[in-house]
């Protein structure tokens, strides 16, 4: 590891195994699992909110269904991102256009996916940051932005590819990330 990655995760000590999310289980559990979180169901090796009929009546009726929290619930907890993107040179009125935009495009890959949230969404000044608990969002989000809002993009990989950060800098910033 260089002395450079370091410097996007600050949690890299937490993790143990470096090839893998560790917050994901090593085997897929039994059964099926309702997090107490966000109420997302995991059954069939999948996690999801739209859990068909029958799945559903069993976790209501609480039979086979065992309570946990979700791996994006303990990352959030835990406060442990795996992914960040942040906006530089965004006007007051194009922020305020692109937060209704990356919550719309959050809902829309929860639906396929329960495991992508925004954990956080910090000011500081002119930069904003958002935390999300997957890489894969934050990628997402960082395309969205770049689609309909122009400006550019740029992807940083930190600790073993398991944490992004993606920066996105409005047209007007003429000054290159560091
Ligand atoms: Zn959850």
């Amino acid at each position: 590891m260089t002395q450079g990655q370091k410097r996007y995760n600050t949690n890299y000590k937490k993790r143990v195994n470096v090839e893998r999310d560790t917050y994901l289980p090593r085997w897929s559990p039994k059964g099926i699992l309702n997090c107490r979180g966000c109420g997302a169901v995991y059954y069939r090796r999948r996690w999801t909110l739209t859990p068909p009929p029958e799945v559903r009546d069993l976790v209501e009726s609480r039979e086979e269904v065992s309570n946990t929290r979700c791996p994006a619930c303990r990352k959030i907890r835990d406060h442990y991102p795996s992914g960040e993107l942040r906006l530089l040179g965004a006007t007051p009125k194009e922020k305020r256009e692109m937060l209704l935009m990356l919550r719309n495009e959050e809902e829309r890959a929860r639906e396929k996916n329960p495991l992508e949230r925004i954990m956080r969404i910090l000011a500081d000044g002119t930069e904003w940051k958002i935390e999300t608990t997957t890489e894969k969002l934050a990628q997402r989000l960082g395309r969205c932005l770049e689609k309909a809002f122009g400006g550019s993009v740029v992807y940083k990989w930190g600790h073993n590819n398991k944490f992004v950060r993606v920066i996105w800098q409005g047209a007007t910033v003429k000054k290159k990330v560091a």
